[in-house]
Protein backbone atom coordinates (compact mmCIF):
# COMPACT_ATOMS: atom_id res chain seq x y z
CA UNK A 1 0.00 0.00 0.00
CA UNK A 2 1.14 3.78 -1.00
CA UNK A 3 1.97 5.65 2.32
CA UNK A 4 1.86 8.65 0.22
CA UNK A 5 -1.68 9.02 -1.97
CA UNK A 6 -3.32 11.72 -3.98
CA UNK A 7 -6.90 12.39 -2.75
CA UNK A 8 -9.16 14.91 -4.47
CA UNK A 9 -8.10 18.98 -4.31
CA UNK A 10 -10.71 20.86 -2.19
CA UNK A 11 -11.34 24.59 -2.82
CA UNK A 12 -8.32 25.73 -3.14
CA UNK A 13 -7.75 23.74 -6.02
CA UNK A 14 -4.19 22.65 -5.25
CA UNK A 15 -3.36 18.94 -5.13
CA UNK A 16 -3.53 17.38 -1.94
CA UNK A 17 -1.55 14.21 -0.42
CA UNK A 18 -2.59 11.73 2.35
CA UNK A 19 -0.02 10.48 4.52
CA UNK A 20 0.01 6.90 6.12
CA UNK A 21 2.18 5.39 9.11
CA UNK A 22 4.64 3.23 7.19
CA UNK A 23 4.81 0.91 10.62
CA UNK A 24 1.36 0.39 10.65
CA UNK A 25 -0.27 1.72 7.29
CA UNK A 26 -2.68 3.69 9.59
CA UNK A 27 -3.41 7.05 7.93
CA UNK A 28 -1.80 10.34 9.67
CA UNK A 29 -2.88 13.58 7.97
CA UNK A 30 -3.09 15.41 4.39
CA UNK A 31 -0.91 18.04 3.72
CA UNK A 32 -1.78 20.21 0.53
CA UNK A 33 0.65 20.37 -2.63
CA UNK A 34 2.22 23.90 -2.74
CA UNK A 35 2.64 25.48 -6.36
CA UNK A 36 5.07 27.37 -7.98
CA UNK A 37 3.29 30.42 -7.07
CA UNK A 38 2.83 29.37 -3.63
CA UNK A 39 6.67 29.27 -3.59
CA UNK A 40 7.36 31.88 -5.53
CA UNK A 41 5.35 33.94 -2.63
CA UNK A 42 7.65 32.45 0.06
CA UNK A 43 10.74 33.64 -1.94
CA UNK A 44 10.16 37.11 -2.00
CA UNK A 45 8.67 37.17 1.56
CA UNK A 46 11.89 35.61 2.69
CA UNK A 47 13.85 38.05 0.51
CA UNK A 48 12.10 41.05 2.58
CA UNK A 49 13.71 39.71 5.94
CA UNK A 50 16.88 38.74 5.29
CA UNK A 51 18.50 42.14 4.85
CA UNK A 52 17.41 42.90 8.83
CA UNK A 53 19.04 39.42 9.89
CA UNK A 54 21.90 39.62 7.65
CA UNK A 55 22.51 42.94 9.61
CA UNK A 56 22.73 41.64 12.93
CA UNK A 57 26.07 40.45 14.35
CA UNK A 58 26.76 36.84 14.47
CA UNK A 59 26.35 36.50 17.96
CA UNK A 60 23.05 37.93 17.79
CA UNK A 61 21.77 35.30 15.58
CA UNK A 62 23.35 32.72 18.15
CA UNK A 63 21.40 34.25 20.57
CA UNK A 64 18.22 34.18 19.14
CA UNK A 65 18.68 30.75 17.60
CA UNK A 66 19.95 29.66 20.73
CA UNK A 67 16.84 29.82 22.50
CA UNK A 68 15.47 26.77 20.34
CA UNK A 69 17.09 24.36 22.73
CA UNK A 70 15.50 24.76 25.72
CA UNK A 71 12.03 24.38 23.89
CA UNK A 72 13.35 21.65 21.83
CA UNK A 73 14.54 19.72 25.73
CA UNK A 74 10.99 21.13 26.81
CA UNK A 75 9.22 19.55 24.35
CA UNK A 76 10.99 16.08 23.22
CA UNK A 77 8.20 13.66 23.88
CA UNK A 78 5.97 15.81 21.22
CA UNK A 79 8.90 15.89 18.78
CA UNK A 80 9.56 12.51 18.95
CA UNK A 81 5.45 11.16 18.66
CA UNK A 82 5.55 12.92 15.57
CA UNK A 83 9.10 12.07 13.95
CA UNK A 84 8.27 8.56 15.07
CA UNK A 85 4.79 8.16 13.59
CA UNK A 86 5.88 9.32 10.31
CA UNK A 87 8.77 6.99 10.03
CA UNK A 88 8.31 4.17 12.22
CA UNK A 89 11.59 4.38 13.61
CA UNK A 90 12.66 3.36 17.17
CA UNK A 91 12.15 6.01 19.31
CA UNK A 92 15.34 5.70 21.12
CA UNK A 93 16.72 6.17 17.42
CA UNK A 94 15.18 9.38 16.74
CA UNK A 95 16.01 10.51 19.99
CA UNK A 96 19.79 9.78 19.36
CA UNK A 97 19.94 10.44 16.00
CA UNK A 98 16.99 13.16 15.35
CA UNK A 99 16.71 15.40 18.79
CA UNK A 100 20.16 15.00 20.25
CA UNK A 101 21.91 15.56 17.01
CA UNK A 102 19.76 18.80 16.61
CA UNK A 103 20.73 20.06 19.76
CA UNK A 104 24.28 20.09 19.58
CA UNK A 105 24.60 21.12 15.64
CA UNK A 106 22.06 24.31 17.25
CA UNK A 107 24.48 24.46 20.50
CA UNK A 108 27.75 23.86 17.98
CA UNK A 109 27.08 26.79 15.28
CA UNK A 110 25.10 29.09 17.63
CA UNK A 111 28.63 29.81 19.78
CA UNK A 112 30.82 28.89 17.32
CA UNK A 113 30.01 30.48 14.52
CA UNK A 114 30.86 34.45 15.62
CA UNK A 115 34.71 32.59 15.25
CA UNK A 116 34.11 30.96 12.20
CA UNK A 117 32.45 33.76 10.24
CA UNK A 118 34.53 36.34 11.51
CA UNK A 119 36.08 39.03 9.33
CA UNK A 120 39.93 38.15 9.01
CA UNK A 121 43.21 39.59 8.00
CA UNK A 122 45.14 37.40 5.37
CA UNK A 123 49.13 38.42 5.08
CA UNK A 124 49.75 39.40 1.59
CA UNK A 125 52.98 37.40 0.29
CA UNK A 126 53.65 39.95 -2.19
CA UNK A 127 51.88 43.02 -2.27
CA UNK A 128 52.90 44.18 0.66
CA UNK A 129 51.65 47.81 0.50
CA UNK A 130 48.06 46.26 0.43
CA UNK A 131 45.79 44.95 3.01
CA UNK A 132 43.58 41.62 1.99
CA UNK A 133 40.49 41.50 4.34
CA UNK A 134 38.07 38.51 4.28
CA UNK A 135 34.58 38.87 4.75
CA UNK A 136 31.67 35.95 5.10
CA UNK A 137 28.75 37.51 3.07
CA UNK A 138 25.38 36.00 3.52
CA UNK A 139 24.14 34.70 0.01
CA UNK A 140 20.47 35.65 0.31
CA UNK A 141 17.96 33.42 0.30
CA UNK A 142 18.77 29.35 0.67
CA UNK A 143 16.58 26.54 -0.79
CA UNK A 144 17.19 23.83 1.13
CA UNK A 145 15.60 20.62 -0.06
CA UNK A 146 15.43 17.43 2.22
CA UNK A 147 14.45 13.85 1.98
CA UNK A 148 12.47 11.23 4.47
CA UNK A 149 15.26 9.42 6.21
CA UNK A 150 16.10 11.79 9.01
CA UNK A 151 13.34 13.68 8.41
CA UNK A 152 14.42 16.31 11.42
CA UNK A 153 17.56 16.57 11.49
CA UNK A 154 18.61 16.64 7.81
CA UNK A 155 16.50 19.95 7.66
CA UNK A 156 17.34 21.11 10.64
CA UNK A 157 21.51 20.98 10.40
CA UNK A 158 21.85 23.03 7.12
CA UNK A 159 18.76 25.48 8.36
CA UNK A 160 20.70 26.45 11.41
CA UNK A 161 23.95 26.82 9.47
CA UNK A 162 22.25 29.07 6.25
CA UNK A 163 20.50 30.85 9.28
CA UNK A 164 23.68 31.65 11.22
CA UNK A 165 25.65 32.51 8.11
CA UNK A 166 22.71 35.70 7.54
CA UNK A 167 20.54 34.07 5.21
CA UNK A 168 16.79 33.54 4.94
CA UNK A 169 15.82 29.90 4.14
CA UNK A 170 13.18 28.07 2.15
CA UNK A 171 12.64 24.41 2.93
CA UNK A 172 10.97 22.01 0.89
CA UNK A 173 10.89 18.93 3.11
CA UNK A 174 10.26 15.12 1.77
CA UNK A 175 6.30 14.81 0.94
CA UNK A 176 6.78 11.27 2.72
CA UNK A 177 7.77 12.93 5.71
CA UNK A 178 6.50 16.39 5.78
CA UNK A 179 5.35 16.95 9.83
CA UNK A 180 9.04 16.74 11.34
CA UNK A 181 9.89 20.00 9.14
CA UNK A 182 6.99 21.96 10.45
CA UNK A 183 8.23 20.87 13.84
CA UNK A 184 11.46 23.21 13.04
CA UNK A 185 9.00 25.79 11.86
CA UNK A 186 7.81 25.82 15.25
CA UNK A 187 10.48 25.55 16.92
CA UNK A 188 12.33 28.43 15.17
CA UNK A 189 8.54 30.80 15.43
CA UNK A 190 9.39 29.59 19.26
CA UNK A 191 12.95 31.32 19.26
CA UNK A 192 11.22 34.46 17.74
CA UNK A 193 13.45 34.50 15.06
CA UNK A 194 11.49 37.74 12.32
CA UNK A 195 8.51 36.92 10.59
CA UNK A 196 9.17 35.28 7.13
CA UNK A 197 12.88 34.43 7.88
CA UNK A 198 12.51 31.04 7.76
CA UNK A 199 9.47 29.48 5.65
CA UNK A 200 7.87 25.42 4.77
CA UNK A 201 6.88 24.84 1.67
CA UNK A 202 4.95 21.26 1.44
CA UNK A 203 4.92 19.23 -1.74
CA UNK A 204 6.18 16.68 -3.59
CA UNK A 205 9.20 16.99 -6.60
CA UNK A 206 7.34 19.46 -8.15
CA UNK A 207 7.11 21.89 -5.61
CA UNK A 208 11.16 21.47 -4.69
CA UNK A 209 11.63 22.14 -8.67
CA UNK A 210 9.96 25.57 -8.10
CA UNK A 211 11.90 25.84 -5.74
CA UNK A 212 15.08 25.52 -7.59
CA UNK A 213 13.43 28.07 -10.15
CA UNK A 214 11.88 30.75 -7.49
CA UNK A 215 15.16 33.07 -7.42
CA UNK A 216 16.45 31.64 -4.56
CA UNK A 217 20.59 32.30 -4.44
CA UNK A 218 21.54 28.90 -3.34
CA UNK A 219 20.46 25.29 -3.08
CA UNK A 220 21.27 22.51 -0.76
CA UNK A 221 19.83 19.87 -1.67
CA UNK A 222 19.93 16.13 0.31
CA UNK A 223 18.55 13.56 -1.58
CA UNK A 224 19.18 10.51 -4.41
CA UNK A 225 21.75 10.90 -7.65
CA UNK A 226 18.72 11.07 -9.79
CA UNK A 227 17.01 13.87 -8.45
CA UNK A 228 20.40 15.01 -7.76
CA UNK A 229 21.29 15.78 -11.35
CA UNK A 230 18.01 17.39 -11.55
CA UNK A 231 18.75 19.95 -9.07
CA UNK A 232 22.49 20.31 -10.32
CA UNK A 233 21.16 20.99 -14.06
CA UNK A 234 18.61 23.71 -12.98
CA UNK A 235 21.18 25.32 -10.54
CA UNK A 236 23.51 25.38 -13.21
CA UNK A 237 21.29 26.76 -15.46
CA UNK A 238 19.84 29.55 -13.45
CA UNK A 239 24.00 30.11 -12.52
CA UNK A 240 23.51 29.43 -8.79
CA UNK A 241 25.14 27.52 -6.20
CA UNK A 242 24.75 24.31 -5.20
CA UNK A 243 25.92 21.46 -2.72
CA UNK A 244 24.56 17.98 -3.38
CA UNK A 245 24.73 15.42 -0.81
CA UNK A 246 23.70 12.03 -2.60
CA UNK A 247 23.39 8.27 -2.48
CA UNK A 248 26.56 6.41 -0.94
CA UNK A 249 27.45 2.12 -1.44
CA UNK A 250 29.55 2.24 1.45
CA UNK A 251 32.35 -0.45 1.59
CA UNK A 252 33.17 -1.66 4.96
CA UNK A 253 36.97 -3.16 5.07
CA UNK A 254 38.15 -5.26 7.94
CA UNK A 255 41.52 -6.66 8.24
CA UNK A 256 42.73 -9.72 9.86
CA UNK A 257 44.38 -7.75 12.49
CA UNK A 258 40.40 -6.32 13.45
CA UNK A 259 39.04 -6.67 16.83
CA UNK A 260 35.87 -9.29 15.42
CA UNK A 261 33.81 -8.29 18.32
CA UNK A 262 33.85 -4.74 17.98
CA UNK A 263 34.01 -5.08 13.94
CA UNK A 264 30.83 -7.45 14.09
CA UNK A 265 28.47 -5.20 16.35
CA UNK A 266 30.12 -2.31 14.09
CA UNK A 267 28.64 -4.19 10.83
CA UNK A 268 25.30 -5.14 12.62
CA UNK A 269 24.70 -1.30 13.61
CA UNK A 270 26.06 0.32 10.58
CA UNK A 271 23.81 -2.34 8.18
CA UNK A 272 20.41 -1.97 10.24
CA UNK A 273 20.28 1.51 11.95
CA UNK A 274 17.22 3.38 10.76
CA UNK A 275 16.79 -0.05 8.81
CA UNK A 276 19.75 0.61 6.41
CA UNK A 277 17.98 3.72 5.25
CA UNK A 278 21.05 6.30 6.27
CA UNK A 279 22.45 7.83 3.57
CA UNK A 280 26.00 6.36 5.05
CA UNK A 281 25.27 2.84 6.00
CA UNK A 282 27.32 0.03 5.58
CA UNK A 283 26.18 -1.39 2.28
CA UNK A 284 29.02 -3.71 1.48
CA UNK A 285 31.31 -5.50 3.44
CA UNK A 286 35.22 -7.04 2.69
CA UNK A 287 36.46 -9.36 5.18
CA UNK A 288 39.90 -10.45 4.41
CA UNK A 289 40.17 -14.67 4.45
CA UNK A 290 41.85 -15.29 7.68
CA UNK A 291 39.31 -13.96 9.63
CA UNK A 292 36.12 -14.28 7.36
CA UNK A 293 34.86 -17.03 8.83
CA UNK A 294 34.87 -15.83 12.52
CA UNK A 295 33.36 -12.31 11.40
CA UNK A 296 30.41 -13.47 9.85
CA UNK A 297 29.40 -16.20 12.29
CA UNK A 298 29.35 -13.38 14.66
CA UNK A 299 27.53 -11.15 12.50
CA UNK A 300 24.70 -13.66 11.39
CA UNK A 301 24.19 -13.75 15.52
CA UNK A 302 24.36 -10.47 16.07
CA UNK A 303 21.20 -9.85 13.47
CA UNK A 304 19.52 -12.78 14.53
CA UNK A 305 19.11 -11.65 17.73
CA UNK A 306 17.63 -7.87 16.39
CA UNK A 307 14.00 -7.47 17.24
CA UNK A 308 11.77 -5.77 14.79
CA UNK A 309 8.71 -3.61 16.16
CA UNK A 310 6.40 -1.07 15.56
CA UNK A 311 6.05 0.24 19.65
CA UNK A 312 7.38 -0.62 22.78
CA UNK A 313 11.43 -2.19 22.83
CA UNK A 314 12.82 -2.98 19.42
CA UNK A 315 15.69 -2.41 17.50
CA UNK A 316 14.86 -2.06 13.86
CA UNK A 317 11.73 -0.08 12.14
CA UNK A 318 10.44 0.03 9.14
CA UNK A 319 11.04 0.98 5.77
CA UNK A 320 9.81 4.65 5.08
CA UNK A 321 8.79 4.42 1.77
CA UNK A 322 7.24 1.62 -0.20
CA UNK A 323 9.47 2.31 -3.81
CA UNK A 324 12.50 1.37 -1.79
CA UNK A 325 11.09 -1.43 -0.18
CA UNK A 326 11.01 -3.10 -3.71
CA UNK A 327 14.41 -1.90 -4.50
CA UNK A 328 15.30 -4.23 -1.57
CA UNK A 329 13.27 -6.91 -2.95
CA UNK A 330 14.92 -6.78 -6.09
CA UNK A 331 18.62 -6.55 -4.73
CA UNK A 332 17.80 -9.65 -2.56
CA UNK A 333 16.22 -11.64 -5.10
CA UNK A 334 19.31 -11.00 -7.40
CA UNK A 335 21.35 -11.70 -5.43
CA UNK A 336 19.67 -15.05 -4.48
CA UNK A 337 19.02 -16.15 -7.78
CA UNK A 338 22.64 -15.68 -9.00
CA UNK A 339 23.71 -17.87 -6.04
CA UNK A 340 23.92 -15.81 -2.69
CA UNK A 341 23.58 -17.53 0.59
CA UNK A 342 20.70 -16.21 2.79
CA UNK A 343 21.68 -16.35 6.66
CA UNK A 344 19.02 -14.19 8.09
CA UNK A 345 15.99 -12.28 6.89
CA UNK A 346 15.46 -12.23 3.08
CA UNK A 347 11.49 -11.21 3.33
CA UNK A 348 8.93 -8.77 4.13
CA UNK A 349 8.20 -9.63 7.73
CA UNK A 350 4.85 -11.10 7.85
CA UNK A 351 3.97 -10.08 11.70
CA UNK A 352 3.47 -6.55 11.15
CA UNK A 353 1.03 -4.79 8.38
CA UNK A 354 3.73 -2.74 7.51
CA UNK A 355 6.80 -1.96 5.22
CA UNK A 356 8.72 -4.10 7.34
CA UNK A 357 11.78 -6.16 5.62
CA UNK A 358 13.87 -8.29 8.11
CA UNK A 359 17.93 -7.44 8.51
CA UNK A 360 19.24 -9.89 6.20
CA UNK A 361 22.86 -11.12 5.61
CA UNK A 362 23.95 -12.52 2.72
CA UNK A 363 27.44 -14.27 1.88
CA UNK A 364 28.75 -15.67 -1.68
CA UNK A 365 28.16 -12.51 -3.22
CA UNK A 366 29.89 -11.43 -6.16
CA UNK A 367 30.97 -7.94 -6.84
CA UNK A 368 28.93 -7.34 -10.11
CA UNK A 369 25.99 -8.33 -8.57
CA UNK A 370 22.93 -5.26 -7.83
CA UNK A 371 23.29 -5.93 -4.18
CA UNK A 372 26.97 -5.02 -4.44
CA UNK A 373 26.58 -2.29 -7.10
CA UNK A 374 24.10 -0.18 -6.94
CA UNK A 375 22.24 1.79 -3.57
CA UNK A 376 20.22 -0.60 -1.90
CA UNK A 377 18.94 1.94 1.29
CA UNK A 378 17.82 -0.75 3.34
CA UNK A 379 18.39 -3.60 6.13
CA UNK A 380 20.82 -5.76 3.88
CA UNK A 381 24.45 -6.48 4.68
CA UNK A 382 26.72 -8.47 2.02
CA UNK A 383 29.60 -9.92 2.58
CA UNK A 384 32.38 -10.68 0.20
CA UNK A 385 35.74 -12.19 1.42
CA UNK A 386 38.49 -11.26 -0.09
CA UNK A 387 42.53 -12.43 -0.22
CA UNK A 388 43.90 -9.36 1.17
CA UNK A 389 43.89 -5.81 2.10
CA UNK A 390 44.62 -4.93 -1.13
CA UNK A 391 41.93 -6.98 -3.05
CA UNK A 392 39.44 -5.47 -0.32
CA UNK A 393 40.63 -1.55 -1.32
CA UNK A 394 40.12 -2.32 -5.05
CA UNK A 395 37.01 -3.53 -5.05
CA UNK A 396 35.79 -0.94 -2.56
CA UNK A 397 36.98 1.54 -4.96
CA UNK A 398 35.37 -0.18 -7.99
CA UNK A 399 31.74 1.96 -7.59
CA UNK A 400 30.45 4.75 -8.70
CA UNK A 401 29.94 5.86 -5.30
CA UNK A 402 32.07 7.53 -2.61
CA UNK A 403 30.17 8.82 0.14
CA UNK A 404 31.48 7.26 3.40
CA UNK A 405 33.35 4.10 4.35
CA UNK A 406 35.13 2.28 7.11
CA UNK A 407 38.11 0.44 7.72
CA UNK A 408 38.82 -2.24 10.93
CA UNK A 409 42.32 -2.87 12.20
CA UNK A 410 44.31 -2.80 15.56
CA UNK A 411 47.05 -0.92 13.53
CA UNK A 412 45.89 2.52 13.69
CA UNK A 413 48.48 3.90 11.02
CA UNK A 414 47.03 1.06 8.67
CA UNK A 415 44.05 1.77 9.09
CA UNK A 416 44.79 5.99 8.15
CA UNK A 417 47.03 4.63 5.49
CA UNK A 418 43.85 2.37 3.98
CA UNK A 419 41.29 5.53 4.51
CA UNK A 420 43.25 7.87 2.61
CA UNK A 421 43.48 5.23 -0.30
CA UNK A 422 39.79 4.59 -0.17
CA UNK A 423 38.15 7.20 -2.98
CA UNK A 424 35.35 8.26 -0.65
CA UNK A 425 34.09 11.63 0.80
CA UNK A 426 34.95 10.63 4.50
CA UNK A 427 36.24 7.49 6.44
CA UNK A 428 35.83 6.61 9.78
CA UNK A 429 38.44 4.12 11.26
CA UNK A 430 36.76 1.47 13.38
CA UNK A 431 33.63 3.00 14.18
CA UNK A 432 31.00 3.37 11.43
CA UNK A 433 28.68 6.10 9.71
CA UNK A 434 30.00 9.14 12.41
CA UNK A 435 30.65 11.42 9.94
CA UNK A 436 27.25 13.31 9.73
CA UNK A 437 27.17 13.65 13.01
CA UNK A 438 30.71 14.73 14.24
CA UNK A 439 29.99 18.29 13.73
CA UNK A 440 33.44 19.58 13.21
CA UNK A 441 33.58 17.29 10.17
CA UNK A 442 33.01 18.78 6.75
CA UNK A 443 30.43 16.00 5.10
CA UNK A 444 30.12 15.25 1.35
CA UNK A 445 30.51 12.07 -1.41
CA UNK A 446 33.06 12.05 -4.19
CA UNK A 447 32.17 10.56 -7.53
CA UNK A 448 28.59 10.17 -7.74
CA UNK A 449 27.85 10.81 -4.24
CA UNK A 450 27.61 14.22 -4.38
CA UNK A 451 29.32 18.05 -4.69
CA UNK A 452 30.73 20.66 -2.67
CA UNK A 453 30.34 19.92 1.53
CA UNK A 454 28.22 20.71 4.45
CA UNK A 455 28.66 20.85 8.02
CA UNK A 456 31.75 21.82 10.37
CA UNK A 457 33.83 25.60 9.38
CA UNK A 458 34.03 24.77 5.71
CA UNK A 459 29.95 23.74 5.13
CA UNK A 460 28.81 27.38 7.23
CA UNK A 461 31.40 29.18 5.14
CA UNK A 462 29.34 27.51 1.98
CA UNK A 463 26.28 29.57 2.81
CA UNK A 464 28.47 32.71 2.55
CA UNK A 465 30.20 34.36 -0.20
CA UNK A 466 33.99 34.58 1.33
CA UNK A 467 34.48 38.62 -0.53
CA UNK A 468 38.31 39.74 -0.43
CA UNK A 469 38.38 43.61 0.21
CA UNK A 470 41.75 44.56 -0.56
CA UNK A 471 42.88 48.04 1.00
CA UNK A 472 45.74 50.19 -0.13
CA UNK A 473 47.81 50.94 3.20
CA UNK A 474 50.08 54.17 1.82
CA UNK A 475 48.05 56.47 0.02
CA UNK A 476 51.40 56.52 -2.79
CA UNK A 477 49.94 59.01 -6.06
CA UNK A 478 50.35 56.30 -8.16
CA UNK A 479 51.21 52.42 -8.91
CA UNK A 480 54.37 51.29 -9.99
CA UNK A 481 52.36 48.86 -12.65
CA UNK A 482 49.74 52.02 -13.61
CA UNK A 483 49.93 54.24 -16.67
CA UNK A 484 52.79 55.37 -18.00
CA UNK A 485 54.43 52.28 -19.20
CA UNK A 486 58.11 53.07 -20.54
CA UNK A 487 61.25 51.43 -21.13
CA UNK A 488 62.59 52.10 -17.80
CA UNK A 489 59.41 50.62 -16.16
CA UNK A 490 59.93 47.07 -18.61
CA UNK A 491 63.22 47.01 -17.47
CA UNK A 492 62.87 47.40 -13.99
CA UNK A 493 59.92 44.71 -13.73
CA UNK A 494 62.27 42.60 -15.62
CA UNK A 495 64.70 42.60 -12.81
CA UNK A 496 62.01 42.09 -10.64
CA UNK A 497 61.17 38.94 -11.95
CA UNK A 498 64.68 38.10 -11.76
CA UNK A 499 65.20 38.35 -8.32
CA UNK A 500 62.07 36.99 -7.04
CA UNK A 501 61.55 33.92 -8.92
CA UNK A 502 64.93 33.41 -10.04
CA UNK A 503 67.21 33.64 -6.89
CA UNK A 504 67.05 31.26 -3.69
CA UNK A 505 66.52 34.72 -1.77
CA UNK A 506 63.50 35.81 -3.57
CA UNK A 507 62.16 32.39 -3.53
CA UNK A 508 62.36 32.42 0.10
CA UNK A 509 60.78 35.60 0.25
CA UNK A 510 58.11 35.50 -2.13
P1 LIG B 1 14.72 11.96 -3.57
O1 LIG B 1 15.83 12.41 -4.43
O2 LIG B 1 13.63 11.15 -4.16
O3 LIG B 1 13.98 13.22 -2.89
C1 LIG B 1 14.70 14.18 -2.14
C2 LIG B 1 13.92 15.49 -2.14
O4 LIG B 1 13.90 16.03 -3.47
C3 LIG B 1 12.46 15.34 -1.73
O5 LIG B 1 12.11 16.45 -0.93
C4 LIG B 1 11.71 15.39 -3.06
O6 LIG B 1 10.38 15.84 -2.97
C5 LIG B 1 12.56 16.40 -3.82
N1 LIG B 1 12.45 16.34 -5.28
C6 LIG B 1 12.01 15.33 -6.07
N2 LIG B 1 12.11 15.68 -7.38
C7 LIG B 1 12.63 16.93 -7.41
C8 LIG B 1 13.00 17.82 -8.46
N3 LIG B 1 12.84 17.50 -9.74
N4 LIG B 1 13.53 19.01 -8.13
C9 LIG B 1 13.73 19.35 -6.83
N5 LIG B 1 13.39 18.56 -5.79
C10 LIG B 1 12.86 17.36 -6.08
O7 LIG B 1 15.40 11.22 -2.34
P2 LIG B 1 14.69 10.44 -1.14
O8 LIG B 1 14.15 9.17 -1.71
O9 LIG B 1 13.79 11.37 -0.41
O10 LIG B 1 15.93 10.13 -0.19
C11 LIG B 1 16.73 8.99 -0.28
C12 LIG B 1 18.05 9.31 -0.93
O11 LIG B 1 18.69 10.39 -0.23
C13 LIG B 1 19.04 8.17 -0.87
O12 LIG B 1 19.68 8.04 -2.11
C14 LIG B 1 20.03 8.60 0.19
O13 LIG B 1 21.31 8.03 0.06
C15 LIG B 1 20.06 10.08 -0.02
N6 LIG B 1 20.55 10.76 1.17
C16 LIG B 1 21.77 11.38 1.11
C17 LIG B 1 22.29 11.98 2.25
C18 LIG B 1 23.63 12.67 2.24
O14 LIG B 1 23.87 13.49 3.12
N7 LIG B 1 24.51 12.37 1.29
C19 LIG B 1 21.54 11.98 3.43
C20 LIG B 1 20.31 11.33 3.44
C21 LIG B 1 19.82 10.74 2.30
Amino acid sequence: MAIVESVAAEGSGRRRLRLRNPATLEPIDEIEVQTATDVRAAVEQARKTQPEWAGLKVAERGRILARAIPELLARQEEFLDVIVRETGKPRAEALAVELLAACDAIQFYTKRAPKMLADRTVPMHLLKTKKLRISYRPLGVVGIITPWNFPFMLALSPTIQALMAGNAVVLKPSEVTPFSALLIQDLLRSARIPDGLFQVVLGDGETGAALVEAGVNKISFTGSVRTGRKVGEACGRNLIPFTLELGGKDPMIVCADADLERAANGAVYGAFSNAGQVCVSTERVYVVEEVADAFTRKVIEKTAALRQGANGEFDVGPMIWPTQLETVERHVEDARARGAAVHTGGRRNPDFPGLFYEPTVLTGVTQDMMVMREETFGPVLPILRVRDEEEALRLANDSRYGLNANVWTRDRRKGERLAKAVQSGSVVVNDCMLTYGATESPFGGVKESGIGQVNGEIGLRSYCHAQSIIIDRFGAKSEVLWYPYSAKKLAWLQRVLRWVWGTPLGRLLS
